[in-house]
């Protein structure tokens, strides 16, 4: 800001370097000397060439990727990511402190621009050719002035903020060690974070300074309506600068505010300034269903992402846009056990690797990010949800994983679990016949959906067909269908692994493998909708089976039993009164918003819940999503993600855990072990208690029997 309460303003003086005032307003340039002017234009003329190229460097970037096929925002979509923008929504909602200081920098600075492209219009275009059009004077300048004044010092205050948080709150996510090399130093990278705040600052302050000193120079009485710069004058008075001595002083100021001004406007392509401009359009062009709906392999990316080139456009753009403000870190399960990987960083690499003319070289799966970066991720999606720029990590490492599972270089526990689903249609590589064993201690038969009509297929999933650990779980949910009558059954052996971790690892052509043998078993079965017990496998057949050409009405058991107590069909008749806590699945809270039905249920039974810190959206991942259940262990440097949220539940004063995932039920039973809680804590599913509080009657067809 300058003493006009502009970036790039300049003093009044008049010919003879005394300063003086008449009318209202103010003119620019005024009192300099011609050469003076002459240089200031040429040096204005660089800096925006200067912008222009770094501009044109990152847009010659961006043409090299891939078009976006999939997703173009709408006009409504743009509209709505101003304002999203604007009111700094993505920041706040997720740091309030960090939320402020951004929303005072970012209003400080939209108005001081705003400001400084009024008095570029007034005084370098309509003065000379307009003249009668000329409007920043009389009341117009009084009040322009009192506004810049006063955004100047909330423009300030945002800045002090956040030098402060980076200075003193010492916050992990502004830690940039790397998590993957080591040998990497990112010092380069804190001083970058305090030349931005400080050519700001110094270009706002500075602004103020030149306003004072020139306010001790003139003192019309008008100016009292730029009130910051007029204190600031007093002061100067007090301390016995007299208007000599600051006509003196005033071309210093000056040019050190129109120089700062100047370079900033330089450096804003070439450095994390430039998010300002990139912030916007990665937000507008973020394709949300990415995550949930990862794209299809095309022809021409079969294989994933080798190089930069590979990536679509406003991917390559949302590398750029990342502020490496690491939120996405701090929230990374993987990256807070000390597993090598860290979402900030394989965003920064990759950034690298692209370069910022787009001249980059070398294999992005394997050399750029390393093989254990990429299998250490979860895919638990915690870190897109809170990127403030957009950015979709998920779908970039599944494709990165592509490349990698296309070279086989896969570890062998997860070689030999893509040959059982391969060769058995499952994780576990048993028999397919062996898949609705689960069934037999049940009193009564589940029917086949491929032999007759059913309202609902239940489609089970791998681990609650198989596991042991979760088969109890599984026939409650079988003996709570069947107490309320519902019209359902299951494909027995013909279902297959649903694919979605299958997809996760990277393995396209087996997904797609595995999803048509589910579909065929779908098509030569009747029914009206799908029901299923595995997270997992919601999304996928929610999301992605659309794609393949099977839509079907897709519900979780618990949004079915849940629709089940409100008809009256399941009638809870006894309180539990039991204390829990419950884990909100990644793949059921964060990837598709359902949060209510499995808490309702536990109403309905009469258990409280006492919720957690992290909870919803903003859960704590078990660990075992995107495949990470099927591979060797990657050592890490603290406890597993499920260990850390066992610990965090049992801190609660709770002694059980209650989730509605099979993959669940396997992570957090080993994790009680592992942290040497068992017998101690328990780790159950929403079924247990929907089944021990309801009336429990006599199944009709028992009854018949009897
Ligand atoms: S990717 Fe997003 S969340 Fe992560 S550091 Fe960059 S801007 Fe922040
Ligand atoms: S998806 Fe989860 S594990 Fe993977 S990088 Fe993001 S936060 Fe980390």
């Amino acid at each position: 800001m300058n003493e006009t309460g502009a970036m790039n303003g300049t003093g009044v003086m008049n010919g003879t370097g005394v300063m003086s005032s008449t009318e209202v307003g103010r003119d620019t340039l005024i009192g300099m000397p011609p050469w003076a002017i002459v240089l200031f234009y040429v040096l204005t003329a660089a800096a925006i060439g200067i912008f222009a190229w770094g501009a044109w460097r990152l847009i010659r970037k961006y043409r090299q990727g891939r078009r976006d096929l999939r997703h173009r925002p709408g006009p409504a979509k743009l509209v709505s990511t101003a304002f999203r923008v604007l009111g700094n929504v993505t920041v706040l909602r997720d740091d309030l402190y960090a939320g402020i200081a951004h929303l005072f920098v970012l209003s400080g600075f939209l108005v001081l621009f705003v400001g400084t492209l009024i008095v570029l219009v007034d005084r370098d275009i309509l003065r000379f050719v307009l003249p009668s059009w000329v409007f920043w004077k009389g009341d117009f300048y009084l009040g322009f002035s009192t506004f810049m004044d006063i955004f100047g010092l909330v423009l300030l205050a945002g800045l002090l903020m956040l030098a402060v948080r980076r200075a003193f709150f010492r916050l992990p996510q502004l830690d940039y060690r790397h998590r993957f090399r080591e040998e990497k130093s990112r010092r380069s990278m804190t001083a970058g974070d305090w030349v931005f705040l400080g050519l700001i600052f110094f270009i706002v302050f500075g602004g103020y300074a030149l306003e004072a000193v020139r306010l001790v120079a003139v003192r019309p009485e008008f100016e009292v309506w730029s009130p910051v710069g007029w204190w600031a004058s007093d002061l100067l008075r007090a301390a016995d600068m007299d208007a000599g001595d600051a006509s003196s002083w005033y071309p210093l100021f000056w040019w050190a505010h129109s120089l700062a001004s100047l370079a900033f406007v330089a450096y804003v392509p070439w450095s994390k300034a430039v998010h300002m401009l990139l912030g916007y359009f990665s937000l507008a062009w973020q394709d949300e269903t990415l995550n949930a709906q990862l794209p299809r392999a095309l022809e021409n990316d079969a294989a994933g992402y080798v190089s930069f080139k590979d990536m679509t456009w406003v991917e390559l753009l949302a590398l750029d846009a990342c502020i490496r403000c690491g939120r996405c870190q701090s929230r990374c399960p993987s990256s807070v056990a000390g597993l090598p990987l860290s979402p900030r960083d394989v965003i920064l690499e990759l950034r690298d690797a692209a370069g910022r003319n787009g001249n980059g070289t070398g294999k992005l799966a394997g050399d750029v990010i390393p093989q254990e970066t990429l299998w250490s991720c979860i895919s638990c999606y915690n870190c897109g949800t809170h990127c403030p720029v957009g950015v979709n990590h998920v779908p970039l490492m599944v494709q990165l994983r592509r490349a990698l599972v296309s070279e086989g270089a896969v570890d062998e526990q997860l070689q030999q679990t893509l040959i059982n689903l391969q060769r058995c249609g499952n994780a576990m590589g048993q028999s397919d016949r062996m898949r609705a064993k689960w069934t037999q201690p049940l009193p009564f038969t589940i029917r086949d959906a491929r032999k007759e009509e059913v309202e609902y297929l239940w489609f089970v999933g791998d681990n609650a067909s198989y596991d042991p650990r979760v088969q109890e779980y599984t026939r409650t949910v079988a003996k709570l269908f069947d107490a309320a009558g519902l019209d359902f059954g299951i494909l027995y052996e013909a279902e297959r692994n649903a694919g979605n971790d299958v997809r996760r690892v990277g393995e396209e052509g087996l997904f797609e493998m595995l999803a048509e043998k589910n579909i065929r078993a779908f098509e030569k079965s009747r029914f009206r909708a799908i029901v299923t017990t595995d997270p997992h496998s919601y999304n996928t057949l929610k999301n992605e089976y659309p794609a393949l050409g099977a839509e079907y009405p897709v519900f979780h058991y618990t949004e079915v039993l849940q629709s089940l107590i409100e008809q009256g069909r399941l009638l809870p008749v006894r309180r539990l009164g039991a204390r829990v806590t419950y884990q909100d699945p990644c793949y059921l809270a964060r990837y598709n918003g359902i949060e209510r039905a499995p808490r309702e249920l536990l109403e309905y039974a009469g258990v409280d819940v006492v919720e957690m810190k992290r909870r919803g959206r903003d859960a704590w991942c078990c660990g075992a999503g995107g495949g990470r259940l099927w591979m060797e262990d990657i050592p890490t440097k603290d406890e597993r993600p499920a260990e850390q949220r066992i610990r965090e539940a049992a801190g609660l004063g709770v002694d059980t855990l209650v989730t509605a995932c099979p993959k669940d039920i396997v992570m957090f039973s080993d994790a009680i072990k592992n942290v040497g809680m068992e017998g101690g804590f328990f780790v159950r599913d929403v079924a247990y208690y929907v089944w021990e509080s309801i009336e429990q009657p006599i199944p009709e067809h028992l009854e018949k029997e009897a």
